[in-house]
């Protein structure tokens, strides 16, 4: 019997190549649950107000506080949908299948997919995901109106009132109107604003990771902030509330230092 005369080597089985990447140890770790629909690259893509996309990743990923959700977290409450009184409350009711939520809709004359199963993500898959005929003009102000609608369903809660649909939809027009005059702008001023130092702001570096740790898979932020010659500055972790989405849990880790950099005074 011969042997092979091999050394033995070291190989990352997550790649073809056997080296290890960043790239191929998140998609290793998310596995079949990493975010696999077009839905998710047709939103980043979209140009449209900030708040509007953050509005609409939270109820894609099933994280908005409806009141189903605070009920899966033991809170002690009643679902009664705030809106219509009528129904429990979950995603899918209070921004496509509740009375109020239909009036609006047909206030605005906007597409409205039709639905056949309480999953939001499948319904916004017919008219954002990558079979969608729809131009981004219309795509854009349904996520404001999806935006809208949420909004409206918080003044209910929060403050007992319910705006009428057309004094929303109008809202919405106007919203949609400044933003592609100030908000959007060209490619330049869409650039994320950077930061210079100059001769009278220090600069600093930040590194920011996240992970997910442990089998129950607890999505955590950590942080580092140092001078620019590497002293030592700061430095946190702590908890995030976001789905098993690695990108997503590195977005969330990102706003977690910036909002430390601006509490501090860096920015
Ligand atoms: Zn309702």
């Amino acid at each position: 019997m011969e042997f092979m005369n091999y050394e033995d080597l070291w190989f990352w089985e997550g790649d073809i190549t056997g080296n290890y990447s960043v790239r191929s140890g998140y998609r290793r770790l998310g596995g079949d649950l990493a975010p696999s629909s077009p839905v998710w690259s047709r939103l980043w893509n979209l140009k449209i107000p900030p708040n509007w996309k953050n509005f609409m990743w939270r109820a894609l990923s099933n994280i908005l506080p409806t009141l189903d959700n605070l009920v899966k977290k033991r809170v002690d409450i009643v679902n009664v949908c705030p809106a219509c009184g009528l129904v429990e409350e979950n995603v899918m009711h209070v921004l496509c299948s509740c009375p109020f939520a239909s009036l609006i809709w047909n206030c605005s004359q906007l597409p409205f997919p039709q639905f056949n199963g309480e999953n939001f993500l499948f319904w916004a898959e017919l008219w954002l995901g990558g079979v969608s005929a729809l131009d981004c003009e219309s795509k854009g102000k349904m996520c404001g109106l999806l935006h809208g609608i949420w909004s409206a369903r918080n003044s209910a809660v929060w403050s007992n009132v319910l705006p009428t649909p057309t004094a929303l939809c109008s809202r919405l027009l106007s919203s949609w109107a400044a933003w592609k005059v100030h908000g959007a702008g060209t490619g330049e001023s869409q650039r994320a604003p950077v930061m210079h130092a100059n001769n009278d702001q220090r600069g600093v570096a930040c590194y920011v990771d996240a992970a997910f740790h442990d089998s129950n898979r607890q999505p955590t932020y950590g942080f580092m902030v140092l001078e620019e010659d590497g002293s030592y500055i700061a430095a946190a972790n702590g908890p995030l509330v976001c789905p098993y989405d690695p990108v997503m849990a590195e977005a969330m880790a990102v706003t977690e230092a910036l909002s430390w950099l601006k509490n501090n005074g860096y920015w």
